[in-house]
């Protein structure tokens, strides 16, 4: 999608659609206002009869308006004007946009008033989700890209900032929604290759004798039971100085859980292609920071595999060897998430990172605590855990602190190996999963995001069709920003 700036007047541009905001409580101002005079108070008769509230992501069409150059005027709610920030730019300009998208159109022009650069950001990246949807194997798509948005008073560099921030997004979204028969470890690896080449990263890929050589017996234990071979893709980005430390991200990359011998049921099983998003979240944030050029060093780190069953699966009460040398009782094979980041969190703590930042749809216990829409954040240094936090509370993205107290830590030891992969009954499993990962990042600071809820939507919202959501990106691209 082309996306460029417009100096024009509202009322001389031409457009397939032209969008406006409304502020609730407030009388129309700005484009908004030219808009209302234009139609000779369209909008504001609207306002009068309770038509148009301004309530937070409302969407009124208005059809053929007088005066302007459009078949198509939408009056989208702001809100009340304190609480406009990204997050309410997100739902908003997604929700106009996903409208929009329900038909094919040329341009869509953007009339929003004077906002700043992480609003006009935010906007543009939100519109170019909303009309991406989940149908990637539909022969008729039920959403449909514009072939342009031009925007308003847009300050330098955000149109472009808001593109690549959108098209990340996208990327992970994409990924997410392929089924498990598309993508696979070798599949993923070189679609990640491929993207993070084009966005000027380094690639290397460890396949499975690589990762036999490099002794990574905890990923490789899970993968045993697929066809696919695994894989482990390490992305690296240097943006800041030679001896500045790396911000490290880690993916949890299930390209599809089964559960292996600790098989799940159907209903939970049918969405499992999602169990990959970790990873995914890791590709569209790396390939974003580098697009955008922060001046910051990062490596992006996948773990990819498949957890099946077969004749040759691992079994529960298996025994299996980090590469770290920790040794792991299997006592639930749909425990695998926290295997295959255990070796990947060792190679990344390896790299002598300032921070690892691992996401990972790794537990139903996080939804049961927070709910689907909130992600889950379980840290060693309440520092990091703060930066994260913060970038996500600016990018309007949810999410919640769960503790990290020694007892969790003492519900995984086990009695035949060092720790075994599940904790004490089903109470607490966020936090039991954490501190199975706190066991392989040493003392690097480090910050666990349980993306299980969020990363994959059951149903759509307004502002973005089900399925992968690409939730977190926004997230650690505002992490590497300040890093
Ligand atoms: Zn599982």
């Amino acid at each position: 999608m082309k996306v460029s700036r417009t100096d024009e007047l509202i009322t001389a541009i031409s457009a397939a659609a032209i969008v406006v905001g409304y502020t609730a409580d407030t009388p129309p101002e700005g484009p908004t206002a030219e808009a209302d005079a234009a139609t000779n108070g369209a909008i504001s008769k609207l306002i009068e009869a309770g038509e148009i509230t301004g309530k937070a992501a409302e969407v009124v069409s208005i059809l053929a308006p007088a005066g302007l150059q459009t078949t198509q005027l939408v009056v989208v709610g702001l809100g009340p004007a304190d609480s406009l920030d990204r997050g309410s730019v997100t739902r908003a300009i997604g929700s106009a946009a996903k409208h929009l998208a329900a038909k094919e159109r040329s341009r869509v022009a953007f009339f929003v008033g004077d906002w700043d650069g992480p609003l006009v950001e935010a906007g543009v990246s939100a519109a170019i989700c909303a009309c991406q949807g989940q149908d990637i194997h539909r022969e008729t798509n039920k959403l449909h890209p514009f072939d342009e948005i031009r925007w308003s008073g847009a300050p330098e560099g955000a149109l472009e900032a808001g593109q690549v921030l959108g098209e990340s997004v996208n990327l992970t979204r994409r990924l997410v929604n392929e089924p498990a028969n598309y993508i696979f470890p070798q599949t993923f690896a070189e679609q990640a290759g491929a993207a993070a080449a084009d966005a000027g990263l380094e690639v290397e890929v460890w396949d499975q004798a690589k990762l036999e050589a490099e002794r990574c017996g905890s990923l490789l234990g899970v993968s045993r039971g697929s066809t696919r071979e695994p894989r482990l893709v390490i992305l690296r980005y240097h943006g800041g100085a030679a001896d500045q430390p790396p911000l490290a991200l880690v993916g949890k990359g299930v390209t599809f859980d089964s559960g292996g011998y600790s098989l799940k049921p159907n209903d939970s099983m049918k969405t499992m292609k999602c169990d990959m998003g970790g990873a995914a979240t890791v590709l569209g944030a790396i390939t974003a920071i580098a697009r955008l050029k922060l001046p910051v060093n990062v490596i992006g780190l996948m773990g990819l595999v498949e957890n099946m069953v077969s004749g040759d699966a691992f079994k529960l009460g298996d025994v299996l060897t980090a590469r770290s040398g920790k040794t792991i009782e299997v006592l639930n094979t749909d425990a695998e998430g926290r295997l295959v980041l255990a070796d990947v969190l060792d190679v990344a703590a390896e790299m002598k990172p300032g921070g690892i930042i691992d996401l990972a749809t790794l537990t139903g216990a996080c939804c049961v605590a927070l709910g689907l829409d909130v992600a889950g954040l379980m840290t060693n240094d309440e520092e990091l855990r703060g930066r994260v936090s913060a970038a996500a509370a600016a990018c309007g993205e949810l999410t919640w602190e769960l503790p990290m107290f020694d007892h969790f830590g003492e519900q995984i030891r086990s009695d035949v190996a060092d720790i075994k992969n599940i904790g004490e009954g089903r109470w607490g499993g966020a936090m039991t999963a954490a501190k199975f990962l706190e066991e392989f990042v040493g003392d690097t600071p480090w910050t666990h995001i349980d993306i299980a809820g969020p990363a994959f939507l059951d149903s759509a919202k307004s502002w973005i069709d089900a399925g992968g959501s690409g939730a977190m990106v926004r997230t650690l691209v505002e992490v590497a920003r300040d890093w």
